[in-house]
């Protein structure tokens, strides 16, 4: 991965070209942003440059070189990645992970050039890894460079946050997520929009969406909120632990469930419909706008953006999700009108 393969992110390049020309590279950067949108390639692109034997116009790696090889294969020795060991809703990096690379830092890089970590992500850190890695930000070793990727630095410690230079990275624009999804996956236009709108301008997350198996999972997520509109109490609940047992149907519902709201009021407020992620539904949203309106499918969209905050926070989903479902139930059809 080389600067020249980076899509948007020019801004944050442009600062980083700008700190390398002038020698003043920090030691630590902190790449807040979205998943999928390009941080760890920058990163990536960043230690290929550093450890570059013939950077071209003196900033990008030349792609030819024994350590640009390395890099592209994946086994340069100065260049580590920091994952979590763990996976689920609670992903940790622990403390053993943060001293072995701090044992390291009492060596120069092996092969002479600069050793860079990258920690991803950096809400991973349980506090006795991010205050181990605390004392490598504090004294600096040389030619050393600690990056570390976050969704925001609410959840970081504000001493690692303080320690760090901080680059935002933003969503990619749309029209550039299209095209890529066209090049790189063959996609149609019509497609390529509903998953670019899915993936919130993370390439990374749009290219990881199969278009066939969204629109089944939109299906579900239609015949739900019928079903919730004009449910009993017994069919929130079946439809609530269902959807408890299985995060990445639960994940799709409240993306999926929000975006439908969303076309709704945008439709409502007369906006062309190739701005809609569910434009090839526009039939049931002239029925859905013939049953219920903004006042109701606000509400709606508010009751899944709590509780999709509540369970980024991990609060009980179960509860969360008995919530969510009186709610959408509360909004169903005739609701304004009771
Ligand atoms: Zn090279």
């Amino acid at each position: 991965m080389f600067f020249r393969d980076i899509l948007g992110q020019e801004r944050v390049l442009g600062h980083l070209r700008a700190a390398w020309n002038a020698g003043r590279l920090a030691h630590a950067y902190l790449f807040i942003g979205p998943d999928g949108v390009g941080r760890a390639s920058v990163a990536r692109a960043l230690a290929a440059a550093l450890n570059c034997a013939k950077p071209i116009e003196g900033w990008d790696a030349c792609g030819e070189c024994p350590s640009c090889k390395r890099m592209a294969a994946g086994t340069h020795a100065d260049f580590r990645v920091i994952l979590p060991t763990s996976e689920g809703r609670q992903p940790q990096i622990k403390i053993e992970q943060i001293r072995e690379f701090r044992r390291l830092t009492a060596y120069p890089p092996m092969e002479g050039g600069w050793r860079v970590v990258l920690i991803k992500p950096g809400e991973a850190m349980n506090p006795a890894a991010a205050n181990a890695l605390l004392k490598t930000l504090e004294e600096p070793p040389e030619r050393h460079l600690v990056i570390i990727a976050a969704g925001s630095e609410a959840e970081l410690f504000p001493t690692i946050v303080s320690r760090c230079q901080k680059l935002a990275f933003t969503p990619l624009p749309t029209a550039l997520v299209v095209r890529e999804l066209q090049t790189r996956k063959g996609l149609s236009e019509k497609d390529a929009v509903f998953l670019t709108a899915l993936s919130g301008g993370s390439l990374g997350r749009a290219l990881t969406l199969d278009p066939g198996e969204m629109a089944q999972q939109r299906r579900q997520v239609l015949d739900d909120l019928t079903q919730l509109a004009g449910g009993t109490a017994t069919v929130v609940l079946d439809w609530s632990s269902r959807l408890a047992k299985n995060n990445q149907e639960l994940d799709f519902f409240v993306l999926l469930a929000q975006m439908w709201y969303r076309d709704l009021l945008l439709l409502n407020s007369g906006a062309p419909a190739r701005l809609l992620a569910h434009q090839d539904c526009l039939a049931e949203m002239e029925q859905e706008r013939g049953r219920s309106g903004p006042k109701a499918w606000f509400a709606a969209f508010t009751a899944l953006a709590a509780a999709h905050r509540q369970l980024q926070a991990n609060l009980n989903a179960q509860l969360t999700l008995d919530i969510l479902g009186f709610r959408l139930q509360r909004q169903g059809y005739g609701y304004e009108s009771r």
